[in-house]
Order: C-alpha cells, then sequence, then structure tokens
C-alpha cells in the first residue's frame, strides 16, 4: 500500500480506491463495503444513496476510522485524505485529523452529544483539542459558531443541556461542532431524517450555505432521492455493499439505468399525485450472512432480472462519458466477479 501521494490543489481532497470493509460474524468475516472506489474533490457535494443495510454508513465510518474495533476491519484497499493513507495513521495522527480537516454529523444528535455536559463545553472541547485558544476565546468563538449555524440567543444556549433544546437544534449544534475547525470534509449521515419536514428544508438549507462560506466538500449520506436532488452534484448508488450506479445528479435523475436506482425514483413521493400508500421496493437487502456468493446481488429483487444475473457478477463499468453502471443489461460483465464474500 501507498503511504503518501504528491498533493495539490487539482487533487481530490479524498480517494477511495477498491475499499473492503469487513464484519466478524460467527468467527467469519463479511463483506459489508466490497471494492468500492470513489472520489471526493473540494467543495463537491457528494451523495451516497440507498436502503439501510447497503454499507453506506459502513463505508463513511471507514473513510473515518472509526469503525467498531475488534469487530469491523478494512481488509482491502486504500483511503486517501489529502494525499495520506489513513490505514497508515496512528490513532493520535487520525484524532489530529478527525473533527479538523475532516468531520462528521449524524443522524440523531444526541447519541453524538453528551447529555451531562454543556453545549458550550462540548463545542469547546473540539477547540481546545485543535487550536491554541483561551477559554475567553473558545467561549467567544463559540458562540459566534452557535450564531452561525442559525441558533438565537446562542448567549443563553451555550449554557443548556443537550436535553434542553429541541431535535433541530440539536442537529445545529452538531453542524457547529462539525464546523468549528473549518473542516476540508464534512460526511453528514442521515442528517435531517429524524427531523420533521420544515426543519429538515431548514438543516439543508444550513448545510448548503456552510458548504459554500467554508468551500468544504460534503459526502451526504442519505435513503433519500429529494435531499440528494436539492443538495448533490454527483450521485454514488450503493446496494449491498457495492456501488451499482455513479452519475451527476442531473442524469441520474433524467436517465437512471440501474434497475435498483429506477425503483429509488419511483419510491420518491410526488407531490401532484393523491397516494396514499408510498410506494416502496420489495423484499430487503440481503444481510452480511447471506450476501450471494456469485451474480448479481440485486437479482431476488430486481424486476429485470435474467437467468445469467444469477450466475454473472456485474461489473460496474462506463456506459457513456461520466455514468456507471453496474448490471449485465448494459453488457459489462464478467463471470463470478465479485465473488469475494469471505
Ligand atoms: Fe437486475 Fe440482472 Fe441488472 Fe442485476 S444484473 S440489476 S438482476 S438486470
Amino acid at each position: 500500500m501507498s503511504t503518501k501521494t504528491h498533493f495539490n490543489s487539482e487533487s481530490p481532497i479524498l480517494e477511495v480506491k477498491n475499499l473492503q470493509t469487513a464484519f466478524e460474524i460467527d468467527g467469519e468475516l463479511h463483506n459489508a463495503v466490497d471494492n468500492v472506489s470513489f472520489n471526493v474533490k473540494p467543495k463537491q457535494i457528494i451523495g451516497v444513496v440507498g436502503e439501510s443495510g447497503c454499507g453506506k454508513s459502513v463505508m463513511s465510518l471507514s473513510v473515518m476510522k472509526l469503525l467498531p474495533k475488534g469487530i469491523g476491519s478494512i481488509r482491502g484497499g486504500e483511503v486517501i485524505f489529502e494525499g495520506k493513507n489513513i490505514e497508515n495513521l496512528s490513532d493520535k495522527d487520525m484524532n489530529k485529523i478527525r473533527g479538523k480537516d475532516v468531520s462528521m454529523i449524524f443522524q440523531e444528535p444526541m447519541t453524538s452529544l453528551n447529555p451531562v455536559f454543556t453545549i458550550g463545553y462540548q463545542l469547546q472541547e473540539t477547540l481546545f483539542n485543535h487550536m491554541a485558544i483561551t477559554k475567553k476565546e473558545a467561549r467567544l468563538k463559540s458562540i459566534s459558531l452557535l450564531k452561525s449555524v442559525g441558533i438565537s440567543r446562542p448567549e443563553k444556549i451555550i449554557d443548556e443541556y443537550p436535553h434542553q433544546l429541541s431535535g433541530g437544534m440539536r442537529q445545529r449544534v452538531m453542524i457547529a461542532i462539525a464546523i468549528a475547525c473549518q473542516p476540508k470534509l464534512l460526511i453528514a449521515d442521515e442528517p435531517t431524517t429524524a427531523l420533521d419536514v420544515t426543519v429538515q428544508a431548514q438543516i439543508l438549507d444550513l448545510l448548503r450555505d456552510i458548504q459554500e462560506i467554508n468551500n468544504m466538500a460534503i459526502i451526504l449520506i442519505t435513503h433519500d432521492l429529494g435531499v440528494v436532488a436539492e443538495m448533490c452534484d454527483e450521485v454514488i448508488v450503493m446496494y449491498a455493499g457495492k456501488i451499482v450506479e455513479r452519475t451527476d445528479v442531473d442524469t441520474l435523475f433524467h436517465n437512471p439505468k440501474h434497475p435498483y436506482t429506477e425503483l429509488l425514483m419511483g419510491a420518491i413521493p410526488k407531490m401532484d399525485e393523491d397516494v396514499e400508500v408510498l410506494s416502496s421496493i420489495e423484499g430487503i437487502v440481503p444481510s452480511l450472512k447471506n450476501m450471494p456468493k456469485i451474480g448479481c446481488r440485486f437479482a431476488n429483487r430486481c424486476p429485470k432480472a435474467m437467468p445469467e444475473c444469477k450466475s454473472i457478477s456485474p461489473l460496474l463499468a462506463e456506459t457513456e462519458a461520466g455514468h456507471e453502471v453496474s448490471c449485465l443489461l448494459y453488457e459489462s460483465s464478467m463471470p463470478n466477479e465479485g465473488a469475494n464474500v469471505r
């Protein structure tokens, strides 16, 4: 594995190359992320979509080197941030990057905010970890950060505890902590899922504003294609640990190619239709233990499946400039590739 490459402003800020992340279940290793590659350029917003269990969050935890110790581990490939392979970084060096150059926000801020410390304490802790700053300066900066994420009366909120705030306010606090050190990359894992629709829209607006002001890149993980349409430049669709489609957001919405993407599109509620029950995709994502060893992992749920789909594994390949799809309908196939569930 390479350790360092030359980094310049033209380079991607993050390069994920053939990433394989495995979990140990009953003494056996199973790939939750399987041969995933993508780049994130500075200031780019990349959406990662798919249902629960598709590997989106495991992929982001791999990038942050936050996989549960002793259970999950990177088994292959590389994650290169600003030219440095994070696999080779010590915990101490990774801590210097995490929270400073790369930050993460999660779906439910109550699980990330510590209930026994004030908002101010938690903000200042991040600042002290990464900046030479006095207590007074840290308090003033925390107030200004809370203000920048749209929290009114920040001088009061700074001394309150997480349970005293609404869900939307807590998510704003999490964003304030995540951007405290002006990271170059923010990973937002379902940042609006737990919020009501109005607050969701406000948080997305806030993320976009911050992205523009701070010039940061964002990896936005979501199951919601509506959020992708609002926010993203490029989209990666994941299914069962693999990328099945990748392209820019306009192409994805106007010309989706993978049958899974088409079904995800069909599941978006339409404002002009009087539908009481939202259409959802029949069946479930295979569990890690039941992952098909050969063939297309979507075959059991795919309305366009052909007999060969169960014996030939599709490869992710470019069907036209800037549009990659992994499906036998688009010819890019090779017998038994992908049969690497261990
Ligand atoms: Fe469907 Fe076959 Fe394409 Fe898989 S390879 S998505 S089963 S058509």
